[in-house]
């Protein structure tokens, strides 16, 4: 097989990816992974993730990265630091193109990952893992007994504000109109939960704190009066963006467009799997992306063997 060749081309470096590239590593499958940055992806900037079975005690995103990409390396996964440029299916193959070459593989899995989308204000980068978070499922913990704001009016926002609620002394959902997106049923869940406190037709426009998040400065867009909120937790829930924009318009016709697949993670294009926070109806969990990867690496395995066996 020619160095350029691979039976599993993995493009992305985050959970999903290694979890699947431990999978066809055990295969015996060559498998190279595509990572523009470091592996490890969302969970980098998670201090303490404790929702993942086998730690009871947590675990940093950066060391559970550092054994995920060592369990994946011990298979034989190749890891390339290379950006992903273009994909380009020409019967069975596929053909990825980096900022260094090209490659070819029947098998791609898709697992770029998408990325929270910011507000954009002042304090919010300063204050990520330090109060400012676009997961509750894993820092709401994090919060008992605190006033947390949560900012967006759709399903995340409401079922993760819920979440939130087990914990927290108050949830502020603050949305910059006066109705939500979210379910019917997420919504009258939320309005009869005591803890949870609307502000509607508002917007967030400054985190404050010293060390860690103190407040926030809210702005009501109907008569532009501010107010300061004290709040030790920011959750910001404003729509993702997922990383597709190397596919042009395979898969996807628009920037943005999350990837629909099948129970498989296959996508529309045989022989193309998509997991993780690219995927349409993620769970966008450590855990879930993990076994998506784990899903797709078996689909792919079988797909190999009946490709292999027309041959
Ligand atoms: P979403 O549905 O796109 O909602 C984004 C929310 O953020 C909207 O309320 C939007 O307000 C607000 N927003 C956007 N940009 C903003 C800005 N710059 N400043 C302030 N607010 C802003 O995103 P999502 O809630 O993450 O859901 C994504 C997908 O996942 C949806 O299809 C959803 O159904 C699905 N999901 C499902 C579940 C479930 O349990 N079934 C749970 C989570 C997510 P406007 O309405 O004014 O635009």
């Amino acid at each position: 097989m020619s160095n350029n060749v691979y039976d599993i081309v993995i493009i992305g470096g985050g959970p999903a990816a290694l979890s699947a590239a431990v999978y066809t590593g055990r295969a015996e499958l060559k498998t190279v992974i595509f990572e523009k940055k470091v592996t490890g992806g969302q969970i980098l900037t998670s201090t303490l993730v404790d929702n993942y079975p086998g730690f009871p005690d947590g675990i940093s995103g950066a060391e559970l990265t550092e054994l995920m990409e060592k369990h994946a390396k011990k298979f034989g996964a190749e890891i390339k630091y290379e950006e992903v440029l273009g994909l380009k299916v020409e019967g069975d193959t596929k053909i990825v193109t980096t900022d260094s070459g090209m490659y070819n593989s029947p098998i791609i899995i898709l697992a770029s990952g998408a990325d929270p989308r910011k507000l954009g204000v002042p304090g919010e980068d300063e204050f990520v893992g330090r109060g400012v978070s676009y997961c509750g499922t894993c820092d709401g913990p994090f919060y008992k007994d605190k006033d947390v704001v949560v900012v967006g009016g759709g399903d995340s926002a409401i079922t993760e504000g819920l979440f939130i609620t087990k914990f927290a002394k108050a949830v502020h959902i603050v949305h910059r109109r006066a109705e939500l997106t979210a379910a019917k049923i997420f919504q009258d869940e939320a309005r009869s939960n005591p803890r949870v406190r609307f502000v509607w037709n508002s917007v967030i426009e400054e985190i404050s704190g010293r060390d860690m998040v103190e407040g926030v400065t809210i702005k009501n867009l109907l008569n532009n009066e501010r107010k300061d909120l004290p709040c030790q937790g920011v959750f910001i829930f404003v729509g993702n963006i997922p990383n597709t924009g190397f596919l042009g318009n395979l898969l996807c016709v628009d920037q943005g467009c999350h990837i629909e697949t099948d129970e498989n993670m296959e996508t529309a294009i045989k022989g193309i799997y998509a997991v993780g926070d690219i995927r349409k109806n993620s769970y966008r969990q450590l855990v879930t992306a993990a076994g998506e990867g784990a899903i797709a690496a078996m689909a792919a395995e079988r797909e190999l063997t009946k490709l292999h066996a027309q041959k």
